[in-house]
């Protein structure tokens, strides 16, 4: 079987792998000259290749540290136990566990103690489909109360989501506050945050290697410009005036692109796909000369500022395995066609150091060796309150065509370890359903189980 797949960021290429091993001839298209999408890398001045994007792997993202296993990478993961904290009425507070919360200084302790419930109520949660028609502002006034709701969430909300702040739901919260329950070693919560020697992209490299080991391909610098569709079959890609032929295509791209590849797709389908939205980000990455916060990551509650967290990478990477630098991101996020988006490099600079020295009054601009701005207008999808009406099948009405993107998961966190989970299940139904489809035609019975998937 020759499919092809459209991108080769963390979804494109692990689903390359988990195809290849099955014996597919796989073939990844990248438009840009790098693999690893979101999660790629940029040379700095002095030639240091640093994440575009901070990202980290924590100890409790299963099915990544599998994938290290097995591509024998386990002995460069390096974890360790890191600080988290919330940036509040000009302090920082550390929140590593259920005990910073307890001890909260600038709330009353009636307070302090219904925000340490909240978040234990919200982090052991089994149900949470409960929460997809609750908005996130109701259900954290109910469990906080006004007060912690005004002084602690409402500026996190407003700044993670922006003008929609008010219409998400409080699935959201649970997927986060979750996901730093997973990250804590038992009730004293002790962060285990860490990474790869030569970043995600070390593990998305060698996924590669292994790819074209197997017999696949992998096309750089190659962007797809249109999935060809007749008469309801994708049967191969447009490259220019040159068609390439396939037996199934898997687009990994995020919808609003994905819309634009396939102009010979249903109309309802395009409304479909026009109906999901999409939160972008901008992401200032200051490199310095020496460590500034000591956290790996600071949630800023407070409206002055533009930025809504700062990550400092450094803390649980060496130095030493990036050129001596340390590495700061100072994220924001905003819809796709926001002013903010408009504001050329210097312009962000200018704002984003203004607030920094407000932020670390010792804080002196020579400290700064690089200051580097990137964008992705096609983040991650947003959800509002019941939503799940907009989350795109696997399969779509187009023969052949399968889509496989980070809108699929919900409510779990846009992250690796979700997208590598997703692209071993994505492979799997692909494999299914054309062995189906072979069966078929050569006229022999599929063989079902589990009411879905067919024996190969
Ligand atoms: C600021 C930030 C911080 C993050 N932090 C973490 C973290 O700490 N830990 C973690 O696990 N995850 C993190 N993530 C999330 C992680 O990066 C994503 O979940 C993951 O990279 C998504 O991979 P993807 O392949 O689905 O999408 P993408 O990475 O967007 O890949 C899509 C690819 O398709 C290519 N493409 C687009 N159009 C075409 C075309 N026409 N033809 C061919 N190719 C095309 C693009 O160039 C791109 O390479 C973070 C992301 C961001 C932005």
């Amino acid at each position: 079987m020759k499919v092809a797949v459209v991108g080769g960021g963390m979804m494109g290429v692990s689903l390359g792998y988990f195809l290849a091993q099955e014996g597919v001839a796989v073939e990844i298209y990248e438009a840009s000259s790098d693999l690893g999408g979101l999660a790629g890398q940029v040379l700095l001045e002095d030639g240091t290749s640093v994440d575009r994007f901070f990202h980290a792997i924590l100890s409790s993202d299963a099915y990544l540290r599998q994938l290290c296993d097995e591509l024998n990478l386990t002995s460069h993961l390096q974890l360790k136990e890191k600080r988290m904290g919330i940036y509040h009425q000009g302090e920082i507070h550390p929140v590593n566990g259920i005990f910073d919360f307890l001890r909260f200084p600038t709330l009353r302790s009636i307070d302090r103690l219904r925000l340490c419930l909240a978040v234990l109520c919200t982090q052991y949660l089994r149900a949470w489909r409960r929460l997809e028609g609750v908005n996130a502002e109701e259900w954290l006034v109910k469990l906080c109360g006004e007060r912690v709701f005004k002084s602690i969430w409402r500026p996190m909300l407003r700044s993670k989501y922006g003008e929609v702040f008010d219409d998400v739901p409080a699935t959201q919260i649970w997927a986060s506050t979750k996901s730093m329950r997973s990250i804590c070693a038992g009730f004293a919560q002790k962060q285990l945050v860490g990474h790869l020697i030569g970043g995600h992209l070390a593990l998305i490299n060698a996924l590669a290697k292994n790819i074209e080991k197997m017999g696949g391909k992998i096309h750089l610098g190659r962007p797809v410009q249109e999935i060809m569709i007749e008469d309801g079959r994708a049967w191969g890609l447009r490259f220019g005036n040159k068609a390439i032929p396939y037996e199934a295509v898997i687009a990994t791209v995020p919808a609003p692109l994905y819309r634009q590849l396939i102009p010979d797709a249903p109309p309802t389908y395009h409304g479909f796909l026009d109906r999901i939205e999409y939160m972008g980000i901008i992401v200032p990455l200051l490199v310095l000369d020496r460590p500034i916060s000591g956290y790996w990551r600071l949630n800023i509650a407070d409206e002055r500022f533009s930025y809504t967290s700062l990550i400092e990478t450094t803390t649980f990477i060496d130095p030493q395995f990036l050129g001596g630098h340390h590495l700061v991101y100072l994220p924001k996020y905003t819809m796709p066609d926001s002013w903010w988006q408009q504001l050329s490099d210097d312009e962000i600079q200018t704002i984003w150091l203004y607030e920094f020295e407000t932020m670390f009054p010792a804080f002196d601009q020579s400290w700064i060796r690089q200051f580097l701005v990137h964008r992705e207008p096609y983040f991650e999808p947003v959800h509002r309150l019941d939503g799940t009406d907009h989350i795109p099948s696997i399969k779509t009405p187009v023969e052949n065509l399968y889509l496989a993107t980070t809108a699929q998961f919900y409510p779990k966190l846009n992250n690796c370890e979700s997208v590598s989970k997703h692209a071993r299940h994505v492979a799997q139904i692909v494999l299914d359903e054309q062995c189906h489809c072979y069966r078929q035609q050569n006229g022999q019975t599929p063989q079902v189980v589990d009411n879905e998937r067919v024996v190969v």
